[in-house]
C-alpha cells in the first residue's frame, strides 16, 4: 500500500469550494486503488494573513515541506479588498511568489483542451475548433519580471518611480527548454517558441539557448512566433499549436487567452514542477465575484490532481479516469455556470454536483 502525504491549500475565493470537489475525487482514488492519501491543509494567501499577519505562514511552510505533492487553489481578493492587506504581503507577492521560489518549480504545464465534441463551449465558431483543440502551454515559473529586483520610491525631481527587472540566465533558460522539448518529442514533435526578441534582449539569449537545445531533438520542428502574433493566432487558428514554450509573464497572460478561447478558466488546470517538488493548480484566480454562489466550475482544481497523478505519483492510468469522468460529466449534458449558454441544451449543475457527478462516473469506471 502506497502513503502520500498531500499538503491542501485551499486558497481564497472560490479556493475551498472547488478544493472541496477536488478532495472527494481524491478520496475515490483512495477507494480504487492501493494507496491512502494524508491531506495536510494548511492556510495560505489572504485568508492566512488575515488569521495570522502572515500569507505563507511557517507551519504551512513546514507542511509544505513534508508532504510529496501540494495541491493548491487560488488566492487573492478583489481589486478594492487587496487594499486591505499591506503590498509586500498580498497573496502572490506574499505566498504565491515565495511558495514558488522555495521549491523551484520552474516549469509550469498549462493543457488547453477541448474537444470537438464540446466545440460549443467556446466562444470560438466550430470551424475554427475542426477536431480539437489540444495544446499545452510551457511557461517558466521562477524568473522574468516577477521575479526580479523592485523598487519604488520617489526619484531627485520629487516623482514617484517604479523599477523593475527582467533577468535571466542561460541555466534559466536552458532548464524551461529541456521540458518544453521533451514533451514536445512525446506528443506531436512541433513546438512553437514564444519570444519578443525584436525588442527585449531577453528574448535574444532566449532564442539563442533554444536553438542551442534543439540540436538535441532533431525530430522536434521549431516555429518561432513572436508573442503579440501568437496572441492573434491562438484566437484564430488555436489547433496549430501543440506545445509552446514561454517566458514567466507571456506564459501568465497567454494561458488565461487559453481559457478564453474555451470558454472559461474554469477549464484551466496545471502543474507546476521543480527538482525536488511539485505542485498543483487551477491558472485562474480566486474568482470573489462569483465565491461562496457554489457555481465556481471545479474542473481546473479536479484536473489538477490529475495532473498530481500522474507527475508526482506514477498513476496515469487514473489520472486518466478522472480526465475521462470530467468529459463524461459533459458528454451527459451538464455543465457549471460558466460554461452553459441560454437555450444550447445544456443542463446548468453546481460545484458540489459536479463534483459528485465525476465521483459516480469514476466509481462506474473499471479498476487499473
Ligand atoms: P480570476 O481568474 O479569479 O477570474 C476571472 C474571471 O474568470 C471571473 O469572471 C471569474 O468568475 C471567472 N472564473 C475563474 N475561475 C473560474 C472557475 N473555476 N469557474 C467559473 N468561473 C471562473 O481573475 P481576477 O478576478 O482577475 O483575479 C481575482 C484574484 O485572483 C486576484 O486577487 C488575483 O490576484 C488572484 N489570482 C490568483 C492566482 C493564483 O492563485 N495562482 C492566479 C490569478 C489571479
Amino acid at each position: 500500500m502506497k502513503h502520500y502525504k498531500i499538503a491542501i491549500l485551499a486558497g481564497d475565493g472560490i479556493g475551498p469550494e472547488i478544493t472541496q470537489e477536488a478532495v472527494k475525487v481524491l478520496k475515490v482514488i483512495e477507494e480504487r486503488n492501493d494507496v491512502t492519501f494524508e491531506l495536510l491543509p494548511a492556510a495560505f494567501g489572504a485568508c492566512a494573513y488575515f488569521e495570522s499577519g502572515s500569507a505563507f505562514p511557517h507551519q504551512t511552510k513546514a507542511i509544505c515541506d513534508e508532504a510529496d505533492a501540494i495541491l493548491k487553489g487560488p488566492i487573492g481578493l478583489s481589486h478594492e479588498d487587496s487594499k486591505r492587506i499591506p503590498i509586500d504581503e498580498q497573496p502572490e507577492r506574499g505566498a504565491l511568489l515565495p511558495l514558488r521560489r522555495r521549491y523551484n518549480t520552474y516549469a509550469n504545464f498549462r493543457p488547453v483542451s477541448l474537444p470537438k465534441s464540446l466545440a460549443h463551449f467556446s466562444p470560438l465558431k466550430a470551424e475554427v475548433i475542426g477536431e480539437g483543440i489540444d495544446l499545452v502551454i510551457v511557461r517558466e515559473l521562477v524568473g522574468g519580471l516577477y521575479f526580479g529586483e523592485k523598487e519604488m520610491g520617489v526619484n531627485d525631481a520629487g516623482l514617484r518611480y517604479v523599477r523593475e527587472t527582467l533577468e535571466y540566465d542561460e541555466a534559466q533558460i536552458y532548464q524551461i527548454m529541456q521540458q518544453a522539448f521533451k514533451l514536445a518529442s512525446k506528443r506531436r514533435k512541433l513546438l512553437h517558441n514564444i519570444h519578443k526578441s525584436n525588442v527585449l534582449k531577453s528574448s535574444v539569449l532566449w532564442n539563442e539557448v533554444m536553438e542551442e537545445v534543439a540540436k538535441e531533438y532533431p525530430d522536434v520542428q521549431v516555429v518561432n512566433m513572436l508573442v503579440d502574433a501568437a496572441a492573434t493566432a491562438l484566437c484564430l487558428k488555436p489547433t496549430q499549436f501543440d506545445v509552446m514554450v514561454m517566458e514567466n509573464m507571456f506564459g501568465d497572460i497567454l494561458s488565461d487567452q487559453g481559457g478564453g478561447i474555451l470558454g472559461s478558466l474554469g477549464l484551466m488546470p496545471s502543474a507546476c514542477i521543480g527538482p525536488d517538488k511539485a505542485y498543483y493548480e487551477p491558472s485562474h484566480g480566486s474568482a470573489p465575484d462569483i465565491a461562496g454562489k457554489n457555481i465556481a466550475n471545479p474542473y481546473s482544481m479536479i484536473g489538477s490532481v490529475a495532473m498530481m497523478l500522474e507527475n508526482s505519483f506514477d498513476m496515469e492510468a487514473e489520472a486518466k479516469n478522472v480526465w475521462a469522468a470530467m468529459q463524461g460529466v459533459f458528454a451527459d449534458g451538464y455543465s457549471t455556470a460558466d460554461l452553459s449558454k441560454p437555450g444550447s441544451g445544456v443542463t446548468m449543475i453546481s460545484t458540489v454536483e459536479f463534483g459528485d457527478k465525476v465521483v459516480e462516473k469514476l466509481r462506474q469506471m473499471p479498476k487499473v
